[in-house]
């Protein structure tokens, strides 16, 4: 089956509300989705321009295995971030990639800022904005159920994104809802959207493709598939899901509680993986084409009037959100951390952005640096519906209080003091309080995500201290991710997915040159992304770990600051290196 030499690009100018697809990219040296966005964000992106200058591009990529193989499920949205204004990723599942392949765009491109509040409709037989200033603050589900109704055949491979009125308002880190159960979380790309009055794209995949003839693609992919769902490789996704690690973290002395004042807690039974499949656990469901299936919804169910009147709803969690808006904030209660979990998606804000910011302005209005004048509702640890009311706060930002906690934990401590037990790492950490290599690598990696690289995994199996070691491990393992977040894979499929079975996917549909790069073209990969970080103002040198990371005490013992320091110091120069080469 012969490839395509070019990618697909459909680029839509929201200023003058047309679209046109374009050809891009030589299919023969360009891997897709991290490696496509970059090279699209090279050729449009404006490195020098504020990030909310009306032409930076919001791009949206796929990979060449996207609807032929399972788990290509992923797509990687680039932009330049409003949380730091440098370039940046984030990543999501759902029905997105599919809806994409179906409607013929291997990337979509958006520039300028639509006139009214817009809806973009993406086919391979439609393209179009839809005026829909009538949605105007519109929380994320109220959006979706709206749209739905009104565009007409929006029906089939389809994806539905959406912002709440945090993106409208401009959180900093404002989060993008995919098909309601799937996020681009961090770093702001719902801000973004809102900044370019672009309420919700509709991906339509109204075309059908071609799959390779013959016996080799069909063994090939029956032999993925059965890895994926006949062994016991994935089973751990599918059954408790990722919240299984609540507890062997709590037992590590790794799981922040408390705006990360402790790393172990006897709390840990109540929001435990375990706890949430045997009392909330409703069903799972999967992105489209995988059959693991690992996203679980939990059910919430709320009473609204005192005669027993009842409401439901779905709400899908996962470890990270369990972190967020549980440990970090004390709540020990499954059911208080889903109810906390529904208001964020509401308003449409990052679960672990909000919820490590909530946590540091607990801990300031303890201390008596904030107070309930500025908070609007009482914050203590534990208290439920005090952080139901503050997120819904954070969404609609009221005072300026929330429209600095709104811009990070960080920026709101250095207006009002408690720069010390801000609990960010390039932007609000992630669940992993597991030691030195995970700390330098999320404040200093490229997108500051967990998923990065493996320091968390590192510091869990490591003891000994060899900064060399462990920063050519970060090093290489980012150039491994690189290849698969090119691809699209799910990070989850990374057991099955080596480069030699890859090799053997790309052949099969026609990428003969692609598959004899897969060794080496990680480290191009992500020698681009650093060096397009770097020119929009990354600067390694100006990065700061708050005290309170350096006060805690994990499975190893106590933090050790110059082990932290020289990680920091040979990390840095290490991706100087890389970016300004
Ligand atoms: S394992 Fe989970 S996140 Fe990965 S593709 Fe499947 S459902 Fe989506």
């Amino acid at each position: 089956m012969p490839a395509n030499k070019t990618y697909r690009v459909v680029i839509m100018h929201l200023d003058k509300g047309y679209a046109e697809p374009v050809s891009f990219g030589d299919t023969k040296e360009l891997l897709g989705g991290s490696h496509l966005a970059a090279a699209l964000y090279d050729k449009y992106g404006l490195p020098n321009e504020h990030w909310d200058h009306p032409d930076q591009p919001l791009i949206f990529a796929i990979g060449p295995l996207v609807g032929y193989f399972p788990l290509m499920s992923k797509v990687v949205c680039a932009f330049k971030s409003p949380y730091n204004d440098q370039y940046s990723e984030s990543h999501a599942g759902g029905r997105l990639a599919l809806a994409m392949r179906f409607a013929n765009a291997d990337a979509i491109l958006f520039r300028g800022r639509a006139k009214t509040l817009s809806a973009a409709v993406i086919g391979a037989r439609r393209l179009g904005l839809v005026d829909v200033h009538y949605l105007k603050g519109m929380d994320v589900f109220s959006t979706g159920r709206s749209l739905r109704k009104t565009i007409e055949g929006f029906s089939g491979h389809r994806s539905l994104m959406r912002i709440g009125p945090a993106g409208e308002n401009l959180s900093a880190y404002a989060c993008i809802n995919v098909d309601t159960y799937r996020h681009f979380g961090r770093m702001g790309s719902g801000t973004v959207m809102g900044v370019k009055n672009l309420k919700a794209v509709m991906v339509q995949g109204d075309e059908s493709i071609p799959l390779p003839e013959g016996k080799p693609y069909q063994t090939l992919f029956r032999d993925i598939y059965k890895q994926m769902t006949a062994t016991h490789m994935m089973s751990k996704y599918f059954d408790l899901g990722t919240p299984q690690n609540l507890i062997p973290l709590n037992e590590l002395k790794s799981l922040p509680w408390r705006n990360l004042q402790a790393t172990h807690d006897s709390g840990v039974e109540g929001i435990s993986g375990e706890r949430f499949a045997k009392d909330l656990l409703l069903r799972n469901t999967a992105c489209s084409g995988c059959p693991v299936g690992c996203i679980h919804i939990g059910m919430l169910r709320e009473m609204f009037s005192d005669e027993h009147r009842f409401k439901y709803h779905q709400v899908a969690y996962d470890y990270e959100p369990i972190f967020s808006v549980g440990s970090m904030i004390g709540v020990t209660d499954a059911s208080g951390v889903l109810s906390i979990m529904d208001e964020v998606e509401k308003v449409g804000v990052d679960v672990m952005s909000a919820g490590v910011a909530l946590a540091w302005a607990t801990e300031a209005f303890q201390k008596g640096i904030i107070t309930e004048e500025q908070t609007l509702t009482p914050l203590e640890f534990g208290y439920v519906e005090g952080y139901k009311k503050a997120v819904a706060h954070l969404g609609y930002a009221p005072n300026e209080f929330y429209m600095r906690l709104a811009n990070g934990a960080l920026k709101a401590a250095a207006h009002y003091g408690g720069e010390d037990f801000a609990c960010v790492l390039g932007q609000e950490m992630a669940g992993y309080a597991t030691g030195e290599v995970f700390f330098a690598q999320q404040a200093m990696s490229f997108r500051h995500s967990h998923l990065d690289a493996g320091g968390y995994s590192y510091d869990q199996t490591h003891n000994e201290q060899d900064a060399d070691k462990a920063i050519d491990y970060l090093i290489k393992d980012e150039q491994g991710r690189c290849v698969l977040t090119s691809m699209v894979a799910c990070l989850f499929s990374r057991g099955v997915y080596k480069n030699d079975v890859l090799s053997k996917c790309l052949d099969s549909i026609g990428y003969p040159e692609l598959a004899g790069k897969l060794d080496t073209i990680g480290a191009d990969i992500q020698k681009l992304r650093w060096q397009i970080r770097f020119k929009t103002g990354y600067d390694p040198v100006q990065t700061k770990i708050p005290k309170r990371f350096l006060e805690i005490e994990t499975w190893k013992g106590k933090i050790d600051p110059q082990y932290l320091d020289t990680l920091k110091h040979r990390y840095g120069q290490a991706l100087m290196e890389i970016g300004r080469s």
